[in-house]
């Protein structure tokens, strides 16, 4: 197990486009692990392979109350079930602020677990919103490019700044 370092906006990586994973094996279900570490250790509730730098379309999520429920997803898709709906969120590379966004409040998600069976199920709400949120990472993009570029470029110089204090730079 280890903990991945996180690629926090405006970093250019985070728009990386991911490629589908070909083949669900043992270095995919370490990723899968080393991921959901980072992510419980960060103390959010989903993380994208983009975000650690990690180029393959895989993403983890654990949305329960205790935090005891983790779950991977690899190649995931959906399709909307229900109507949209505004969220504020958060993010993992985009710490310490929270905008609203639109989402759909419900979606039906296909993709393959880490045993590399094929997997489909609703999900709604909070986790509907998470697996659209984490799958745009996927696709290179942040919940900040649905705000207004007012508020985007002053996160991104609040976070250029902070970077540079913490030499990241
Ligand atoms: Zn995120």
């Amino acid at each position: 197990m280890a903990l991945l370092p996180i690629l926090e906006f405006p970093d250019p990586k985070l728009r990386t486009k991911a490629t589908p994973v070909t083949e669900v094996n043992e270095r995919i279900r370490q990723q899968a692990k080393d991921m959901l570490e980072t992510m419980y250790h960060a103390q959010g509730i989903g993380l994208a392979g983009t975000q650690v730098d990690f180029h393959q379309r895989m993403l983890v999520m654990d949305v329960s109350e205790e935090q005891d429920q983790p779950m991977v997803l690899i190649n995931p898709e959906y399709v909307p079930t229900g109507e949209k709906i505004m969220w504020q969120e958060g993010c993992l590379s985009v710490p310490t602020f929270y905008e609203e966004v639109e989402r759909f409040a419900s979606i039906q998600v296909t993709a393959l677990n880490e045993q590399g069976e094929r997997i489909e199920f609703e999900a709604k709400d909070l986790a509907a919103i998470c697996i659209q949120h984490e799958i745009d990472h996927l696709d290179g993009k942040l919940f900040v490019d649905y705000i207004s570029n007012l508020k985007r470029n002053r996160i991104r110089q609040k976070l250029e700044k902070l970077h540079k204090l913490q030499g990241k730079a």
